[in-house]
């Protein structure tokens, strides 16, 4: 029989342990660097999975590990342990979640260092900007190809690498969603440099944090002002010029 309220599981959500349904026990989830583990890593998480789960590990959907049948109590000790091991628990709440990355790194149809990008992100918006709400979750993904085997065109944000004239270039796309409701990601008008891929996520999530409405999707956002509005905002530096005032209004409510 659950025991435990709604404040302390709510408590250790935004940390990144999900409760297993109908108990008290949680799963963590912990998050690797541009979507790679190394065997040492893993090797730690075995043996948090050990000490602190039921010994199971499963792979999420978006690249992460999760560690079920964590006790409550046990919560502060695991962190300890994989902070001492260089692992890291979360991806939940309303900001940026652990960005995906298909194996275009090593994969022979792949156009660039796919894992470097999301590496990049990781530690740019991920980590950089753990602290900064949004009005929703913002889900980001790196495809090496059209192939398209990550889908980068069903996150908030996804880049995917193309080739024009023998060079690589990108196609970004904004507003993708899965899920209880589904959009397919808008695809800028041109394509892009890869120097221009960050401060175009930054252009975006700055617009999204501005104008949409808390619990709102950013495909939503983009549907309900405008894509062309989006553009324009991306086309400008005005959103980085005014970055520190977006980062400390608060998010609007939905009237
Ligand atoms: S999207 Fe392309 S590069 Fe990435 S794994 Fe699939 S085929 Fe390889």
């Amino acid at each position: 029989m659950a025991k435990l309220t709604m404040d302390e599981i709510n408590s250790v959500k935004g940390k990144g342990f999900l409760r297993n349904r109908g108990t008290d026990l949680f799963s963590g989830r912990i998050v690797p660097v541009g979507t790679v583990f190394t065997a040492e890593q893993l090797h730690a998480v075995a043996e948090l999975s050990e000490k602190f789960g039921n010994g199971k590990m499963m792979a999420t959907s978006r690249q992460s590990i999760e560690v079920p049948g964590i006790a409550f109590e046990n919560i502060p000790a695991a962190i300890e342990f994989a902070e001492a091991h260089d692992l890291h628990f979360g991806g939940t709440g309303a900001k940026v979640r652990p960005v995906t990355a298909c194996k275009g790194t090593t994969c022979v149809f792949g156009m660039y260092d796919t894992q470097a990008l999301a590496k990049k992100i990781h530690e740019t918006y991920y980590v950089g900007w753990s602290k900064v709400s949004l009005p929703h979750k913002f889900k980001i993904s790196v495809g090496g190809c059209p192939n398209s085997c990550i889908k980068p065109s069903i996150n908030d944000f996804g880049v995917e690498g193309n080739r024009e004239g023998g060079k690589v270039i990108y196609k970004i796309y904004v507003g993708g969603t899965w899920g209880k409701s589904c959009r397919m990601g808008t695809p800028l008008s041109r394509k892009v440099e890869e120097e221009e891929i960050l401060p175009i996520l930054e252009k975006c999530m700055l617009w999204f944090r501005e104008n949409g409405y808390a619990k709102e999707r950013f495909g939503l956002t983009v549907d309900r002002v405008g894509f062309e509005n989006l553009e324009a905002a991306l086309a400008s530096d005005d959103l980085l010029a005014r970055k520190e005032e977006i980062l400390a209004a608060e998010i609007k409510q939905k009237p």
